[in-house]
């Protein structure tokens, strides 16, 4: 007897992101329906096909998604925002939640997107569910049940995924006052029983129940409402509750109560799990074993996990199932496409394919076939081999780790006494005008750094033109009378791409694309090795701007935990290990900075609030090590070198103390949206160091978005009443890269003239 292999779902882009083209034609009305229709279905086949050409039990269905699968499941059900509501829904109606819709387009005023929102700790964003207490759900979208027809047309045996009736609701929000959304459970109940008519019709054996909230900290409403749910919407189809993320076994107790057949754990995040899980194991249920890892890029070690599993497989025999530990979503598709890798480094590497490759072979290999065995321990050969590389492991950058100590984490003042310095140094007026660094990227700045990637251009003529640039950029911050400039990060496509480009110890990939949202697709730059500067990265560009103005220029730099959270990272160190490296070669970056006559260096961390590990209990350590590694980055600075730091993302409540503790001079918060709300913490708190919250909403989908005098003065005023104004700065609230120049440039006028007006009448 085979052991079942399954995947909880395959990349939908398409191995070179052909669905994101395909989307973006037809949103532009370049094509129609059909053609996008049959983009999808081509990449459906693919995906299915793989599955079956390598021997998995079950090919997966209900993973495609056109935009987002939360986004689907609303549909499933017919649960659309009443603004977006128009007879019955289309994949148009999908497109308008996930994206908007124009004045242009509707010849009205304008619908806005729902919301989007992390998906877990991952990169990966979804459309949230809008709950309003007289929400009706109505299976009313047949794309579902349409593709499970279409995989078995197709020969194939098909196991649904659905996101579970729970985390579905878990992950929305009410949108209206005085109703708790789980009071919709009964209704959304009857629909999932409609949803598993239609399976039992198809012929369905198995469905996939995704509910990844069961790894979160639960309270207990959301918890004792499973019982009961799971027993509604029970069928002569079978169940498997599936988790990822996250460890369950806090929850096992109510796990193993509910009415399925079967668990999904992630051993890939969570692999100490596995015997408590295999214990309490009710005895007519499987187990689906999540050991191979869909949110990373590495090979796996798949002699390791063949041993790993003998006592379960000895125990469970064929309860016990392989799989990816997630959706292979989060993993680039197709590791045969990059032409570029060493065959060293390719050999360390798995993507969505090849991930389902080792599903296979790990599954044969435990039920004793010879073959796989050797295949495997052939396999793993180059990962165990890696470890040992000196080219991966570098003692110099593994001595400085190693006498890293409180010490290297301390500024040589307290605030105080810096602020004292900063002000005799800088010489800034009250309520300092600045920017997050980034200017408008034009089409001309891409082409001239793509051009210099080909090989197209010398580096000299590259250089002539970034200096352009960087002229134009400081010119026009003069003329609208910033106070403190920056260079405009001309030649960074990315924030985390251009330290990773930099930095010894990173590999980038030609196809390693990941779903972000929508249509929109990143490639993270994989860490392979101890991380080392080799040579200063920003203090040349840096310093031609500084060369240009008498007005202070911030040299600009992505922290360590940034730098981490948007990177695949290696598995082989600790995320604790990764980032004190970067922080330690951030650290030499500023002191190189400071030594050409940069006296103010901002440590971008836009990131480090999604680093959170999913359990409130495990914030605490994590935001230890973050913290730390943030406060090494900026030791070198001196009492007058002044640090800022920038967040863009509105809830700090949680976090507020590890703000703090980053000790940064200034930080540069996202507060316009919410109208200066999120300054609460920062008031309760009394958060000690300056503050710049942010007064121009750069993220606002109006274009153009430029706020008047009047209303940035009645933000920085609102500001004023709780953080004293000797701490206040004015900027926006995160980067101009995506804005045009005539917006930015109306708009940052009109933030200096408040900032002007205010000088006068704040004191
Ligand atoms: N310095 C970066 C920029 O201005 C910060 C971007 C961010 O916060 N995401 O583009
Ligand atoms: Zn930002």
């Amino acid at each position: 007897m085979m052991t079942t292999t399954h995947i909880l779902g395959y990349p939908r882009v398409g191995e070179k992101r052909e669905l994101k083209f395909a989307l973006e034609q037809y949103w532009k009305g370049a094509t129609d329906v059909k053609e996008l229709q049959q983009v999808a279905a081509g990449i459906r086949k693919k995906n299915w096909s793989l599955q079956k050409n390598n021997e998995l039990s079950f090919a997966t269905v209900g993973d495609f998604a056109w935009y987002d699968h939360v986004l689907g499941t609303s549909l499933l059900l017919g649960h659309v925002p009443k603004r977006h509501q128009r007879g019955f829904p289309d994949l148009d109606t999908l497109f308008r939640v996930g994206r908007g819709q124009s004045q242009a387009s509707c010849g009205c005023s304008g619908e806005a997107a729902s919301d989007m929102t992390k998906w877990f700790n991952t990169n990966y964003h979804y459309i949230v569910p809008e709950f309003t207490a007289d929400d009706k759900f109505e299976l009313s979208w047949t794309q579902l049940f349409d593709e499970i027809s279409e995989a078995k047309q197709q020969g194939h045996n098909v196991k649904p995924v659905l996101l579970g009736p729970l985390s579905y609701l878990y992950l929305g929000k009410e949108v209206e006052e005085g109703f708790d959304r789980l009071a919709l459970l009964p209704r959304l109940l009857t629909a999932y029983q409609a949803i598993f008519t239609k399976f039992e019709k198809l012929g369905v054996e198995w469905v996939q129940i995704d509910e990844p909230i069961l790894a979160l900290e639960l309270e207990p409403k959301w918890l004792d409402s499973f019982k009961l749910a799971y027993q509604v919407i029970r069928s002569d189809v079978k169940v498997l509750l599936t988790t990822y993320f996250d460890s369950i076994v806090d929850v096992l107790p109510t796990i193993t109560k509910l009415d399925v057949d079967g668990l999904h754990i992630d051993l890939a995040a969570a692999p100490e799990q596995l015997n408590d899980v295999v214990k309490a194991l009710p005895s007519q249920w499987v187990l689906s074993a999540g050991v191979i890892n869909g949110r990373n890029v590495w090979r796996a070690n798949l002699h390791g996990k063949l041993n790993g599993l003998r006592d379960a497989k000895q125990q469970l025999g064929e309860r016990l199932w392989i799989a990816t530990s997630c959706s292979l979503l989060h993993s680039p598709v197709d590791l045969d496409l990059e032409t570029k890798l060493s065959e060293e480094t390719k050999n360390w590497f798995a993507f969505a394919k090849q991930k389902v490759a080792e599903v296979s072979w790990l599954s044969r290999a435990l039920e004793g076939d010879e073959k796989a065995v050797e295949y495997c321990a052939q396999y793993s050969q180059p990962i165990i081999d890696r470890e040992l590389s000196t080219w991966v492991n570098k003692a110099s950058v593994q001595q400085r780790l190693a006498g890293l100590n409180a010490n290297d984490a301390k500024r040589s003042a307290v605030y105080a006494e810096r602020a004292h310095h900063q002000k005799e140094v800088l010489q800034l007026p009250l309520l300092p005008t600045t920017t997050i660094g980034s200017f408008p990227q034009t089409s001309e700045v891409r082409q001239t750094r793509a051009a210099f990637k080909r090989g197209d251009i010398t580096s000299a003529q590259y250089k002539t033109a970034i200096q352009g640039c960087i002229q134009d950029t400081v010119k026009r911050q003069e003329e609208i009378g910033l106070d403190v400039l920056v260079h405009g990060e001309a030649e960074r496509n990315d924030m985390v791409e251009y330290f990773a480009e930099n930095l010894s110890g990173f590999q980038t990939t030609q196809f390693g694309w990941v779903q972000s949202y929508g249509s929109r697709c990143v490639k993270p730059a994989i860490v392979v090795a101890d991380i080392e500067r080799e040579a200063p990265m920003t203090v040349d560009w840096t310093c031609y701007a500084q060369s240009l103005t008498e007005k202070p220029m911030k040299g600009m730099l992505t922290g360590p935990v940034t730098i981490l959270c948007w990177t695949f990272p290696r598995e082989d160190v600790t995320r604790e290990t990764i980032t004190n490296q970067l922080a330690f070669a951030l650290q030499d970056e500023v002191s190189d900075l400071q030594a050409a006559g940069i006296n103010i260096i901002q440590i971008d961390e836009p990131a480090i609030r999604e680093g959170l590990p999913l359990k409130t209990r495990d914030h605490a350590e994590y935001l230890d090590w973050a913290v730390n590694a943030f406060k090494v980055s900026a030791a070198s600075a001196k009492p007058e070198t002044q640090i800022h730091t920038h967040m863009c993302y509105s809830e700090f409540n949680e976090i507020i103390d590890s703000v703090a503790a980053l000790d940064a001079d200034v930080i540069t918060i996202e507060t316009s949206r919410s109208n200066m709300e999120l300054l609460n913490a920062f008031e309760a708190f009394n958060y000690p160091n300056e503050i710049g919250p942010g007064v121009y909403d750069i993220h606002s989908p109006n274009v153009p978005n430029v706020p008047d005098v009047e209303w940035i003065e009645q933000l920085i005023e609102k500001a004023a009443t709780r953080i004293p104004v000797e701490r206040l700065w004015v900027n926006p609230d995160c980067g101009l890269k995506t804005r045009n120049w005539q917006e930015t440039e109306t708009s940052l006028k009109h933030l200096v003239e408040a900032a002007k007006r205010l000088r006068t009448t704040l004191v």
